[in-house]
């Protein structure tokens, strides 16, 4: 059973505490955990704390999938990373960590997502790249119209994108939250009212793979908590409302030589200041893109989202500075053009499994790296505005319109199957197929409304 060295150093400062969150993420994307109490941390560290099996056979609407692996019988440990470790500015008596998914035995579960994307970057690092990422994330916020069970919301304001009444309105929440992701070590880098009303972005700062992944479920976690304090109501669904902007989880990734001193997907020599590896990397992604869907946007509401025109990408296409190409090279920072170069999928929102999500975009890259796959070359407008023609003479596809058809995709995408391992696929099918079915003939108020309080 792994000992992280810094137990010992956290034990020191939890007198003050009751509770220490052992966090997890779900294949239907839900954030789960159990809490011990303070007291019995210092075991529970080293043993864990028991979950039942078939719990990632539950989809986010709490039901086993028909057909699950997983049920009653069968136990896996949750296993915090002490590196992880991090008081809740929210909850001062609380704690949390980010757990692994351990066999009895201590093996890493085949089924645990967390485990899957430590996979991905180790298969990164055989080709020598040590992979950083971040999620760029909207969300709205939301106010309580009535207390029953209908829960009626409405945007907490009527404002304009990037606009100055947006930023006041929002003013008192939106510092606690960057007070209190920052308390949490999460480096917040930039601020905007975005398009929607009452919609949000607030960006923070790349970290190593697994990093990123962690602090995406700390940021769901603050954003919603700190927005209730404030009587709010957070929404990270794909598309809270039908007519408005969705809410992206933009993943932004690049890739590092070891010590970090070179980014492998810069070269100045080129037209694009991009590397092979880069291009290789886009092509894997752009190739496998409309099975990755399935993990990186991954309900029924998500394709509602997925839609020509809205600036979250419809076609298989890349692009410079290009907001409707599902990748986007953002342009770089003036004198930091090398260190700054990055990839961004727009096709990922705050809907997703991040460790799914970002082991499954490496491993449709790495495919790309180790078969050099060609992008095809950027796309300079709008793929929408395109006909089918000069999309198909341009190889540029639709997206799969409904999670089923992102499913089936998966399915039939042996390279995403295999990274993920024949368990951790399987289970994710029947998992995310219960969840289509639920869905299907039930309306769309039925979906907006279970989602938009879900993530
Ligand atoms: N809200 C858009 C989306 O659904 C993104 C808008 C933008 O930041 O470019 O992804
Ligand atoms: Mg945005």
């Amino acid at each position: 059973m792994p000992k992280p060295s810094t137990n010992k150093n956290i034990l020191k400062q939890t007198s003050d505490l009751q509770l220490v969150r052992f966090l997890y993420c779900d294949l239907g994307g839900i954030i789960r955990g159990k809490a011990t109490h303070v007291d019995h941390l210092a075991s529970r560290m080293e043993s864990g704390i028991g979950l039942v099996k078939g719990m990632i056979s539950m989809t986010s609407l709490d039901f086993l999938a028909p057909g699950a692996s997983f049920g009653p019988v069968g136990e896996v440990r949750l296993i915090p990373d002490a590196s992880t470790f991090a008081r809740l500015p929210y909850a001062p008596r609380s704690a949390q960590m980010m757990c692994d998914m351990l066999e009895l035995n201590g093996d890493a579960w085949a089924l645990d997502p967390r485990s899957f994307l430590k996979r991905m970057t180790a298969r990164a690092a055989e080709h020598g790249m040590y992979i950083d990422a971040a999620f760029e994330n909207e969300f709205y916020l939301l106010r309580k119209t009535d207390t029953g069970m209908s829960r009626g919301v409405e945007p907490l304001d009527n404002s304009l994108c990037f606009s100055g009444i947006g930023m006041d309105s929002a003013e008192r929440v939106m510092q606690d939250i960057i007070a209190a992701l920052t308390a949490q070590n999460l480096v917040v880098e930039q601020y905007m009212p975005e398009l929607g009303p009452g919609q949000q972005e607030l960006s923070i700062r790349h970290a190593d793979a697994l990093r990123a992944a962690d602090n995406q479920i700390t940021y769901r976690q603050t954003i919603r908590a700190v927005a209730a304090q404030h009587d709010l109501i957070a929404s990270f669904a794909p598309k809270p409302f039908a007519d408005q902007a969705g809410n992206g989880a933009h993943i932004h990734w690049s890739a590092w030589n070891k010590n970090h001193t070179k980014n492998l997907f810069a070269d100045a020599r080129d037209a694009n200041g991009l590397s092979k590896l880069a291009y290789h990397f886009i092509g894997g992604v752009l190739k496998h893109l409309p099975a990755l869907l399935a993990i990186t946007t991954p309900t029924t509401n998500s394709f509602r989202r997925l839609q020509p025109h809205f600036w979250s990408s419809a076609y298989t296409a890349w692009g410079l500075e290009n907001r409707e190409a599902a990748v986007r090279v953002p342009t770089r920072y003036w004198g930091h053009e090398i260190e700054s170069t990055n990839l961004e999928l727009k096709a990922s929102d705050p809907s997703n499994n991040p460790y799914l999500a970002l082991g499954a975009l490496l491993a449709a890259g790495l495919d790309g790296v180790e078969n050099s796959l060609a992008p095809g070359d950027a796309v300079e407008i709008d793929p929408g505005n395109w006909s089918d023609d000069e999309r198909a003479a341009r190889h540029i596809q639709r997206y799969p319109t409904t999670l089923s058809a992102a499913l089936d995709a998966l399915e039939q995408d042996d390279a995403l199957r295999e990274a993920l391992g024949a368990p951790l696929a399987q289970e994710y099918l029947v998992v995310k197929r219960a969840e289509a079915e639920h869905f299907e003939g039930k309306g769309d108020g039925y979906e907006l409304t279970q989602y938009r309080f879900k993530f």
